[in-house]
């Protein structure tokens, strides 16, 4: 079955009793057994629901993975997969990646004895000196919030495995339509559902999808032990979001070269970058990496700073200026003052953020619409 059917039908044959065309929301806590120890494969929803399975089930399939566990939110997903780790155990992070998941490895697993080391995956020096102590865990994002930079999922999976540790990719960025981690050597794929395969900016869930067996036992251990589960609501609402991920991910990868390609033949953004075009210093391995396109978030600088950056967003009428990303809303973000907010201004500096950084996450309105859009807004903040 290829991708598209898979997210219509995996999990969601129609409902045996009545036919249900949709996978029903089984609203329940709990589940009548038949007798003693004798239950119909669901007994408690913290442990298992049917509406739950449907999707797990689904995006398992989508990432070409065996076992799907879905969470309440992309960080309870997160911290499942950490609760693998024990005191002592070391952590290989990119450097660059979710503020919610540092802020998790600092102040909740750093202090509970977890090393974690930053690392720039692109920086052949430092990947070296990264390996060459052991590590549990290694963890990476591909593209990266906000400046899209991209890291080679197999070769990281294959210094991972060399130095016994297991590789989670967070995919959010991407989408299962556009990357496949597992098919490039990665153990365990993470999701936050609330961004593109959710896709409506109206339901908050993670997902984490893996083929190995001992890695799924330990996780779907916690998630019944810590209780980080998602509603049988919130489970159907992404159910019927991923349903057109296939659709929305071609139409936010047209609207963002689209969009991307005005900006950079624009005089004022003094930088624009989006992994499909040619500038992109890794537009190659983006093509052999992704498929089919290259995502739906552009970032671009402004020369003049936070005052030009906030006449832009106040200019802009169909982006919506608001956190987050995904949604078939088009969006734009200040990373400086939002997703970013928690790092001293050296350390964005450090990461190639300032304060005329702009996010946006390109929706699938009319790409006539979104580019008029900035258009005007650029020339409205032009002489700010
Ligand atoms: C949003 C996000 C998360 C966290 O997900 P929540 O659903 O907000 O808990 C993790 N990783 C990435 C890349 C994200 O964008």
């Amino acid at each position: 079955m290829k991708f598209a059917t898979k997210a219509i039908r995996v999990g969601q044959d129609p409902e045996r009793t009545t036919g249900s065309v949709n996978v029903p929301i089984y609203q329940t806590a709990n589940f009548a057994f038949d007798g003693i120890g004798k239950h119909r494969g669901y007994e408690y929803t913290r442990s298992g629901n049917p509406t739950r399975t449907a999707l797990e089930q689904c995006l398992a399939a989508l990432e070409n993975g065996k076992h799907g566990m879905s969470f309440a939110s992309g960080l309870a997903a997160t911290d499942a997969v950490l609760s693998i780790l024990r005191p002592g155990d070391r952590i290989i992070s990119g450097d660059a990646i979710y503020g919610g998941t540092f802020r998790l490895f600092e102040s909740i697993y750093r202090p509970r004895q977890i090393q974690i080391d930053y690392v720039d995956f692109n920086q052949p020096n430092a990947l070296a000196s990264a390996f060459s102590r052991p590590a549990k865990m290694v963890w990476l994002e591909t593209p990266t919030n906000p400046l899209l930079e991209l890291v080679d999922i197999a070769t990281v999976a294959d210094l991972s495995h060399r130095a016994g540790a297991k590789l989670v990719v967070d995919n959010t960025f991407a989408s299962p339509y556009l990357q496949r981690p597992l098919e490039l050597g990665a153990d365990i794929v993470l999701h936050s559902t609330t961004k593109y395969i959710g896709g409506h900016s109206d339901v908050i869930g993670g997902a984490v999808v893996t083929s190995d067996d001992e890695l799924h036992q330990k996780i779907a251990f916690h998630q019944n032990a810590a209780g980080g589960v998602p509603a049988p609501f919130d489970c159907w609402l992404t159910l019927r979001g991923v349903k057109t991920l296939p659709l929305r991910m071609k139409a936010h990868c047209d609207n963002s070269m689209r969009v991307a390609e005005f900006l950079a033949g624009h005089k004022l953004p003094t930088r624009v970058i989006y992994p499909g075009l040619k500038t992109h210093p890794q537009h190659a391995l983006a093509k052999k990496q992704m498929n089919g396109g290259f995502g739906g978030i552009v970032t671009l600088d402004l020369p003049g700073g936070l005052a030009q950056a906030d006449a832009f967003v106040r200019a802009m009428q169909i982006f919506i200026f608001a956190e987050s990303l995904g949604g078939v809303e088009s969006l734009a973000c200040h990373p400086a003052t939002m997703s970013h907010a928690g790092l001293s201004p050296e350390e964005r500096k450090a990461a190639g953020i300032s304060d005329g950084t702009i996010r946006l996450s390109v929706g699938v309105e009319d790409a006539e619409d979104l580019i008029e859009d900035l258009r005007q807004a650029m020339e409205k903040c032009a002489n700010v």
